[in-house]
């Protein structure tokens, strides 16, 4: 260890300089002599030295000025002064100069190899508090860059976005965000956050994320905002050890994608009107011919006509449910609200779709309890919701495979369940198999011919009605659609 340091002993007497080598040798140092304080300064300009030993008064440059110049050029070497004609003058006048100490001759060994490791302990304590010093503000110059590169970022960023405290008190938003409220000037911040931005179903999600119990879920909504759409995802802030701090939402101008859609759904719309009514037409001159109205006909012409009678039959049920969908969406389709008993609703149903399920070797079962009170409802909507749950459970079971499907009163809502035990839903599938057009691809699925349409106006007819739809579903193991309908909706 002591082998790497260096020490430099300058005196013009060489049996000191002999003496000394001698002795710091023998403690493993490496040393360098001089003979005065010229040449001692010479060699500090080519040699690394940690420890200078300095004689007080040479013939050419004393210890007084070598103090001088190795402070000024190197200040981190520590010079220890040696005399054997000190007084108590020259000693103050030393350290005033910065020696790191003072030693008489003649000297013993051992404090002089004390002071000489004293001498380097300091000067490594001083070495490792600079760097230490150095590596701090290299640490504060690095958070400061990227405290501005943070600050540039989220003002830059298109999106919208607005941070609060767990008190939900808007602490940060961006100018993007501004824009989307509609803020001509930044609000002083902290602002609560109906200060900044009303909307009673963001306040709901952001209240969940603070209080709930999955800190590291994502709430995603649409929201209106005059002409504006925006999409919404709010996501907890967690502290380090996971601790909510607060919430982050993201703001995305969906406004375009939206006109967009309802140019398509328009589109879409003014086709299947456009094409319902020939359909219809060459659907009936179809069903003429086949009665044999306008002639025998050959045993292949009928087959090849059955054929095209059915395809324009699949048409017509496609156009119709877009047509239906469209209708709700736009609001314009009316509920026929009556007093209406669910278990014969869906007695009624299972008896129309048994043919189905036996042909494809699938059971149906009802449990309804009796004395259930009868539900003010659509009749028409709900038995659309319920043959499209129960004949998807069909469709969507394996030959031998059961379907459940089950009511009985929850607080105050009727609960029905239609429950298979068939291929499944991926999770990921989950939250879209509600919307328009969506079917999964799955190779294990029988080859069921579908619009996609179904389970969009399963949902919209139950959002009518002011309940709800809940999906569980594993893969392999079938699926629980559950609806949850109030005995009663109020509608405006
Ligand atoms: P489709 O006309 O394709 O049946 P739906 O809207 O009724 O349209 O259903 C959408 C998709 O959801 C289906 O294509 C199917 O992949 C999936 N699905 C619906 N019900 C079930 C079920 N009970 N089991 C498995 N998958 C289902």
């Amino acid at each position: 260890m002591a082998q790497e340091f260096t020490i430099l002993v300058v005196d013009d007497e060489k049996v000191i300089r002999d003496g000394c080598t001698l002795v710091l040798k023998s403690e493993g140092y490496r040393v360098a002599t001089a003979a005065n304080g010229q040449e001692a300064l010479e060699l500090l300009e080519t040699t690394p030295v940690n420890v200078v030993l300095c004689d007080l008064k040479m013939p050419v440059m004393g210890a007084l000025e070598v103090l001088e110049q190795v402070g000024r050029r190197f200040p981190d070497i520590p010079v220890i002064v040696i005399t054997g004609l000190g007084t108590v003058d020259d000693a103050v006048e030393c350290m005033k100069r910065g020696a790191y100490d003072f030693v008489t001759k003649p000297f013993r060994i051992d404090p002089l190899t004390l002071c000489v490791k004293r001498a380097l302990e300091k000067q490594l304590l001083e070495r490792e508090t600079r760097r230490l010093q150095e590596e701090q503000a290299r640490n504060l110059y690095t958070l400061a860059m990227e405290q501005s590169r943070m600050h540039i970022i989220v003002n830059c960023m298109a999106d919208g976005l607005l941070v609060t405290n767990r008190n939900l008190e808007v602490v940060l938003c961006n100018p993007s965000f501004l824009r989307l409220a509609g803020f001509q000037s930044p609000p002083a911040l902290p602002a609560p956050l109906g200060e900044c931005f009303t909307d009673p179903a963001l306040k709901e999600a952001l209240e969940d994320l603070i209080t709930g119990q999955e800190p590291d879920r994502c709430l995603y909504q649409e929201i209106r905002k005059g002409k504006t759409y925006l999409r919404a995802m709010s996501a907890p802030f967690l502290g380090p050890d996971q601790q909510v701090l607060g919430t982050v939402t993201v703001f995305h101008d969906v406004t375009s994608f939206k006109e967009l859609d309802e140019m398509k759904t328009f589109f879409v719309n003014m086709a299947s009107h456009e094409l319902r009514a020939p359909l219809s037409a060459i659907k009936m001159q179809h069903s003429v011919i086949l009665e044999g109205l306008a002639g025998g006909l050959t045993e292949k012409q009928r087959e090849i006509l059955t054929r095209a009678h059915d395809k324009i039959q699949g048409l017509l049920d496609l156009i119709n449910e877009l047509l239906d969908v469209a209708r709700i969406e736009a609001g314009h389709r009316q509920l026929e609200l009556a007093p209406l008993e669910i278990g014969t609703v869906l007695q009624e149903i299972v008896n129309l779709l048994q043919v189905k399920a036996q042909d494809q070797k699938v059971s149906l079962k009802l449990m309804v309890p009796n004395g259930l009170p009868p539900i003010v409802a659509d009749r028409r909507g709900m038995e659309e919701v319920f043959t499209n749950l129960i004949s998807n459970a069909i469709n969507y079971s394996p030959d031998g495979g059961d379907v459940v499907i089950s009511a009985q009163l929850r607080a105050d809502r009727l609960e029905v369940k239609v429950k298979d035990h068939g291929i499944g839903i991926e999770p990921d599938e989950i939250s879209k198999i509600f919307d328009k057009f969506y079917r999964v691809k799955d190779a294990k699925a029988r080859q069921v011919i579908g619009t996609g349409l179904g389970l969009t106006l399963v949902k919209g007819i139950v959002d009518m009605h002011q309940g709800d739809i809940e999906l569980e579903s594993q893969v392999g193991r079938g699926s629980t659609f559950t609806v949850f309908l109030p005995l009663k909706p109020v509608i405006e």
